[in-house]
């Protein structure tokens, strides 16, 4: 078996040039577009579309870098746009319709691209069932219809933190292809942090993409993948074939490795390639050359505790007594109830009749964050409680800063 390759390229911007040049870059390094595609593929390009975000907020994958891949399929389909399909599948309150659709595609921008290249975006809001054998939390999903209608996924995520997952970039795309409303009730399903890595996983090695292209031209830091995060200039382009080995890469820039990173580490557990960086070669710019050492990650990166008895123990107290919760600062929040609708254990209840204010069920909670990504104000701050501060932050099991 070959090993997996992975190219990182500088971009200073979104200028088309410096995008066409990184990009290209990129695909040369990797193999190309033109052993991918011939002038019949159907192809689904599956951007991160997280929510109703312009594209200065770093939530969404920046148009203009969807722009430059669709440049560079055209330069080698033979100038098709209508076998270009875009389609993502947004957060619950984003309903999965016509109507919720026209307004995504909007305020990301997305809808400049059809007008200007001609590409279909997608409104087709049936589903489609496919199964995925050899998954180990589910043997079969319903995902948005066009994405087995498609012969070839290009996945086109963005570099963003992850307040339930630290990173978010090529596997955690994938889970998108979930149709509105059903993502919360995976949350609910999996809502043990391990078992809910284990579906990210199923779902990235179950439909599998054909090419993954990551917009780290602007990434986010901070409290991600929502409006709380802070857009971050990274001035990078990272593609490759293989999800896993994308994310690997990407996530070692910024000092997470494949021990540190949720994810990887249940990839790695499955023995995954991609979870690897010894399987991995990186062409363009290294790993070190690139590195960020004052990455701001997310208030809620776990503790990583040995696997003992006595740590064990703690563990299962954590869940409840040391890992952050939400917290709504009332300064920001509008009161818009995107946080009571989205909430997959309705935590979130609109009882504080004094204030008319929502207050939240921490016995409900399983904190999944799904609020605070949803939360258009960026009001939903990660608070621990006082034992959690003590514990976590001042002595020191945080890992990171
Ligand atoms: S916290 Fe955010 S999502 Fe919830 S009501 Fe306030 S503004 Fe809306
Ligand atoms: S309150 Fe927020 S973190 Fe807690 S379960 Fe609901 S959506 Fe998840």
């Amino acid at each position: 078996m070959g090993r997996l390759k992975v190219s990182i390229h500088k971009c200073s911007g979104y200028e088309s040039e410096e995008l066409d040049k990184a990009i290209n870059m990129c695909m040369n390094d990797i193999g190309g577009f033109e052993e991918l595609l011939s002038e019949s593929t159907k192809i689904l390009l599956k951007p991160n579309l997280l929510s109703i975000a312009e594209p200065e907020k770093a939530v969404t994958t920046n148009p203009v870098f969807i722009e430059a891949v669709i440049r560079k399929i055209l330069s080698v389909n033979g100038n098709n746009p209508k076998a270009i399909t875009l389609a993502d599948s947004s957060i619950p309150i984003v309903p999965f319709s016509k109507k919720g659709l026209k307004e995504l595609y909007e305020k990301t921008k997305m809808h400049y691209l059809a007008d200007k290249y001609g590409i279909n975006l997608n409104y087709d809001n049936n589903v489609k069932k496919i199964s995925i054998p050899e998954g180990i939390t589910v043997k079969s999903i319903e995902v948005m219809k066009v994405v087995p209608d498609s012969d070839l996924i290009i996945n086109l995520p963005k570099f963003k933190t992850h307040n339930l997952t630290i990173f978010t970039g090529a596997v955690k795309n994938m889970f998108g292809i979930i149709p509105g409303m059903a993502k919360p009730g995976y949350h609910t399903r999996f809502f043990k942090f391990e078992m809910f890595c284990n579906l990210l996983i199923d779902i990235a090695t179950g439909v599998r993409q054909g090419l993954n292209i990551m917009d780290a031209v602007t990434g986010m830091e901070g409290n991600g993948p929502g409006k709380s995060g802070i857009p971050r200039e990274m001035g990078l382009v990272i593609a490759g074939y293989d999800c896993f080995a994308v994310d690997n890469a990407a996530s070692n820039i910024i000092g997470l490795d494949e021990d540190s990173s949720p994810v990887m580490k249940v990839a790695k557990k499955r023995n995954l390639r991609g979870a690897f960086l010894e399987n991995i070669d990186i062409a363009g710019e290294k790993i070190e050359d690139v590195f960020i050492d004052d990455f701001l990650f997310p208030e809620t990166r776990k503790t990583d505790l040995p696997d003992n008895f006595f740590a064990n123990a703690i563990k299962r107290f954590a869940t409840n007594s040391l890992n952050p919760y939400p917290y709504i600062d009332f300064i920001k929040c509008t009161n818009c109830k995107t946080c009571f609708e989205v909430c997959p254990e309705k935590a979130i209840t609109d009882r504080n009749l004094e204030k008319n204010n929502l207050i939240f069920d921490y016995r409900k909670c399983i904190r999944c964050f799904c609020c605070s990504e949803a939360c258009p104000e960026g009001a939903i701050e990660h608070r621990y409680s006082f034992l959690g501060d003590l514990i976590i932050n001042r002595y020191g099991l945080r890992r990171n800063k």
